[in-house]
């Protein structure tokens, strides 16, 4: 006889990453975004995924990610008129095309999040990942949001730590606080997609250590400066973001690596709805290999760290 371990999950958030498509092409990008990117899920696919998965996990949030979302504003809107009302939405972008209309519609939510992408707090060091003029540009939409009257206490930004930056991240903070920023969540890069192409060009000589470098930075500043700020992890092994891929591809986590893509992969919404995948055993194994590597390491953890300003 075997003894079978069934997880039940327990999401917090639904992230749904529904396009490839990016307005910009960055050298660390983990799912390989570009302009010529997929348009990715379609918006009864998205509708049907969230109504399904609320049924499941009522207080869930949900995280609109791409590729950049903003490439599909008219639907993003969509989805804010119906289901903001009783659902948290946090929508991650590059904050590029936030243009004066769209500034001035996102601020009419009250139940929605932006989190924006800096890695440099000047264009040198952004522009290096990112491509010129991204950061003026992400600039400029942080000044439609303010002209806008868009909740600031709801804006946040997302730091990739990667080689050329990791000196930057008190910058990163001093900006943020500048732009009246409260929050800012710093990540290490993940090992997939463009990161993963270029590794070897922005990592030679290191064997895969930025992790170990991030943390000792996040300690380093955490103690130094902790009178400034209140910190706390976010542990991404917890298994607490049920995530869709814009091709349909269903993880119970956001893969960091080959090895979590390899294992972790539950099935396709595509072909078989999300609250049938909930309920699939291969999502309770999906976990199950993910806490293993995870306890077992070396492994790459996110381990991000978000910082109250
Ligand atoms: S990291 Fe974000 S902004 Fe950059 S290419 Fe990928 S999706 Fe676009």
């Amino acid at each position: 006889m075997t003894n079978e371990i069934i997880l039940q999950p327990d999401f917090d958030s639904l992230f749904i990453l529904i396009t490839n498509k990016c307005n910009i092409e960055c050298k660390h990008c983990y799912v390989s975004s570009s302009p010529n990117g997929s348009y990715g899920l379609s918006f009864p696919k998205i509708q049907e995924t969230i109504i399904h998965t609320r049924k499941l996990f009522p207080k869930i949030r949900v995280v609109i990610s791409g590729g950049e979302p903003f490439t599909r504003k008219s639907e993003i809107f969509k989805l804010l008129d119906e289901f903001n009302n009783s659902t948290p939405f946090l929508i991650l972008s590059n904050g590029m095309l936030i243009t004066e209309s769209t500034a001035n519609r996102l601020s009419t939510y009250n139940n929605l999040k932006l989190r924006l992408s800096l890695d440099g707090a000047n264009a040198e060091k952004h522009d290096f990942l990112r491509g010129s003029g991204s950061f003026e540009k992400l600039l400029e939409g942080i000044k439609k949001l303010k002209k806008s009257g868009f909740n600031f206490d709801n804006l946040q930004f997302s730091s990739t730590i990667s080689v050329g930056n990791e000196a930057s991240v008190e910058e990163i903070i001093s900006l943020a606080k500048k732009l009246g920023i409260s929050k800012v969540k710093f990540e290490p890069i993940a090992k997939t997609g463009n990161a993963l192409d270029h590794w070897d060009d922005y990592h030679k000589n290191e064997t895969d250590k930025d992790s170990e470098n991030y943390k000792n930075l996040i300690k380093k500043i955490t103690s130094e400066r902790h009178q400034e700020f209140t910190t706390y992890s976010i542990n991404d092994a917890g298994f607490k973001d049920l995530t869709i891929y814009s091709n349909g591809d269903v993880y119970p986590f956001t893969y960091l690596n080959e090895i979590d893509k390899e294992y972790g992969l539950v099935g396709n919404i595509n072909i078989e709805r999300i609250d049938y995948l909930i309920k699939n055993p291969k999502m309770s194994n999906s976990i199950l290999n993910k806490f293993l590597h995870y306890s077992m390491g070396p492994h790459r953890s996110l381990g991000a760290t978000m910082f109250n300003i």
